[in-house]
C-alpha cells in the first residue's frame, strides 16, 4: 500500500464514521421529537393503536354467530358498527340486543349474493361527506353457508349457492365499499376464511373450493390496493360453536373427534376471534397485508 492509498483508505474510514454518527444523531433527534410531533408517539401506545373510535365498520351475515360476536367486539373497541343480514327479523333482534349493551350499531338488510340489493343497502348507509361505499372504514366479509353432500352426488345448485355466498359475495360487497376507502386513502378489509381454505374432508368440496378461493381473493385484494393504504387480511377460524356447526356439535362422534384433533382439546367460541379482528381492523395492522390469521386452537399445526 502506497502512502497515498493509506491516506485515501483512512479518509474513507473517517467519512464512514462521520456518516454513521450523523445518522445516529438524526435518529435520536427524531425519537426526542416524537411526543411533541403530531401525536406520533401517542398513536403507538397500545390503547390508541388498537382503538377503533371514529371508525365505521360493516359486517356481513351478522344476525347471529361469528358476525354478531365480531360486531360486539368491534363496537366495544369503539367502532360504530353496521350489521348486515338477509333476514330482517333476526337482524332487528341482533341490533336491539347490542344497543341494549350500549353499543353504537345499526342494521342494513341485503343479500350478499345480489348486486342490486347490495347497491341499495350501501346507498342507504351513505352519510355526510362519505357518500361513496356508505362511508365504511372497516369491512368484514363474514356471511357464509354450508350445503354438505358427497361430491359425486352434489347438485349444481348446492355447488353454486355455496360459491355465491362464501366467495362471490366478498367480491361483490367489497367492490361496492372499496371505492370510498380508496377515495379517502385508508381502509381495512377482513375476509372470514376457514381451516378449509387449507384442508378439506369428504362432503364439503363446494365449501373448501369457496374458502380456498377466498384466501386467494384476500391476497389479490391485498396486492391490488396495498399501495393505496387499504389492507386486506383474512381470519381462518377452526371449529367454533355456532348455528352453522350445530349439526356437528350434536353428533357425539364429531364432538369427540374435534376435541381429540385440536391441541387445545376443545371447540372454540366465537368470542375467541375478537382479538384477531380488532387487531386487523386497527392501526396496529397498518403494515400487515395479505395474511391469514388462523384461530383454531392449534388444529392446523397437528398431524
Ligand atoms: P352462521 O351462524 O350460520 O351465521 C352466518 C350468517 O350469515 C347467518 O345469519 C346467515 O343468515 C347469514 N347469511 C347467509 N347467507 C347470507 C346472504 N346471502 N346474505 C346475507 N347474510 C347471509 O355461521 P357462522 O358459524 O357464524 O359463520 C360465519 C362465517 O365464519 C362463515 O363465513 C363461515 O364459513 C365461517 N367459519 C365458521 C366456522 C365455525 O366453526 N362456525 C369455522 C370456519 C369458518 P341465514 O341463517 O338466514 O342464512
Amino acid at each position: 500500500m502506497t502512502p497515498r492509498d493509506f491516506q485515501w483508505a483512512t479518509g474513507e474510514v473517517w467519512r464512514d464514521h462521520f456518516l454513521k454518527s450523523l445518522a445516529r444523531c438524526r435518529r435520536l433527534r427524531q425519537a426526542l421529537a416524537m411526543p411533541f410531533s403530531e401525536g406520533a408517539f401517542e398513536s403507538t401506545v397500545p390503547a390508541a393503536l388498537f382503538s377503533l373510535r371514529g371508525r365505521r365498520a360493516l359486517i356481513t351475515g351478522a344476525g347471529q354467530g361469528i358476525g354478531l360476536m365480531l360486531a360486539r367486539g368491534l363496537g366495544m373497541a369503539g367502532a360504530e358498527v353496521v350489521l348486515n343480514d338477509k333476514e330482517p327479523a333476526r337482524l332487528g333482534e341482533a341490533v336491539a340486543r347490542l344497543r341494549r349493551e350500549g353499543l353504537a350499531v345499526e342494521g342494513c338488510v341485503f343479500d350478499v349474493t345480489d348486486e342490486k340489493t347490495i347497491a341499495i343497502g350501501l346507498a342507504s348507509l351513505a352519510r355526510g361527506e362519505f357518500e361513496v361505499g356508505g362511508g365504511i372504514d372497516i369491512l368484514i366479509n363474514n356471511a357464509g353457508i354450508h350445503q354438505r353432500a358427497p361430491l359425486e352426488l352434489m347438485s349444481t345448485a348446492a355447488w353454486q349457492a355455496v360459491l355465491d355466498v362464501n366467495l362471490t359475495s366478498a367480491f361483490l360487497v367489497t367492490r361496492g365499499v372499496v371505492a370510498g376507502m380508496l377515495q379517502r386513502g385508508s381502509g381495512k378489509i377482513i375476509n372470514i376464511c376457514s381451516l378449509n381454505s387449507e384442508i378439506s374432508r369428504p362432503t364439503i368440496a363446494n365449501y373448501a373450493a369457496a374458502k380456498g378461493g377466498l384466501k386467494m381473493l384476500t391476497r389479490a385484494m391485498a396486492v391490488e390496493w396495498g399501495g393505496r393504504n387499504v389492507q386486506t387480511n383474512g381470519i381462518a377460524p377452526g371449529y367454533l360453536r355456532t348455528e352453522m356447526t350445530d349439526v356437528l356439535t350434536v353428533d357425539p362422534v364429531w364432538e369427540r373427534l374435534i376435541c381429540a384433533r385440536t391441541p387445545a382439546g376443545r371447540w372454540g367460541e366465537p368470542r375467541e376471534l375478537i382479538g384477531a379482528a380488532v387487531f386487523l381492523a386497527s392501526r396496529g395492522a397498518d403494515f400487515v397485508n395479505g395474511q391469514i390469521i388462523t384461530v383454531d386452537g392449534g388444529l392446523l399445526a397437528a398431524l
